[in-house]
């Protein structure tokens, strides 16, 4: 499931393809249900003509700024994107297309369908509720312990909520957890400062890592290889009888908030 670094490796990708500058000209979706929307596109009929000026990101959401209103992309569960030539063919789960003016199209491939894709006036319309970026400015030091400590919930699932702070899954929270040393299950509020500085450091650490093995290795046509991918770029192993990467005891499962956990009894407390 793409998470932060995976979106954020689709944004420099999409930079990195020059689709910044260029005008929208048509649009073409299929989801369940669009034949009945007004314009039987979702609205997205009205991105024609519409300028990209940048490509923003917010946790898990791509913003597409244009010249007038917001893209706001989500790839749920399956979903990538591919900046196509005229002649590459469609891709096989292509849900929505974007036509641009340089006769190249931006294709949302998704097959499963979870993706989301909005025409939005401001960015405020998704972005409310939301906790600052996990790898951004404003999320200081001082800022995440502050959000963190408040909480008397399991350290994970705070780490977890998008209102505290946004991108952090499940498998990269406890990737982050066991980098700090930290019991995914200890309460958020009982945990001192200098841990919770070492968990902020070691958060970022994780998704930076991430995004570098992800921007390290595209696919054979330099996209991004963004789904089911959890390989090399994790340090634990999510499968029965999977070590700790550094003391080799067994690893422990336990349910947080509904989800698998795997940590290490002896290195995190
Ligand atoms: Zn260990």
């Amino acid at each position: 499931m793409p998470e932060l670094p995976e979106v954020e490796s689709l944004r420099l990708y999409l930079i990195s393809q020059g689709v910044v500058g260029r005008t929208i000209t048509d649009a073409a979706a299929d989801w369940p249900g669009i034949e009945s929307t007004e314009d039987g596109m979702g609205g997205l009929s009205q991105l024609r003509g519409r300028v990209i000026a940048g490509i923003g990101r917010v946790g898990k959401n791509l913003l597409v700024t244009l010249d007038r209103g917001v893209l706001w992309l989500h790839m749920g569960m399956t979903g990538r994107l591919a900046v196509m030539r005229p002649d590459d063919e469609p891709l096989r789960y292509a849900r929505t297309t974007f036509y641009l003016d340089d006769e190249r199209r931006i294709e949302l491939d998704d097959p499963r369908r979870w993706a989301g894709v909005r025409l939005l006036e401001s960015k405020s319309e998704v972005l409310a509720g939301i906790g600052p970026d996990a790898l951004g400015a404003s999320l200081t030091e001082e800022e995440f312990i502050r959000r963190v400590k408040t909480r008397r919930s399991p350290v994970k699932s705070v780490l977890m909520d998008q209102s505290v702070l946004a991108g952090v899954g499940n498998i990269y929270a406890d990737e982050a957890l066991h980098r700090a040393g930290i019991r995914p299950s200890r309460r958020a509020d009982r945990i001192s400062d200098s841990r919770l500085a070492d968990l902020r450091r070691a958060v970022r650490t994780c998704l930076l890592q991430a995004l570098r093995y992800i921007v390290d290795h595209p696919d054979e046509r330099g996209r991004p290889f963004v789904v089911d991918a959890y390989d090399d770029r994790m340090r634990l192993e999510r499968k029965k009888n999977a070590v700790c990467p550094d003391c080799s005891a067994p690893l422990r499962t336990q349910k947080i908030g509904g989800r698998a956990s795997y940590f290490c009894p002896r290195c995190q407390t």
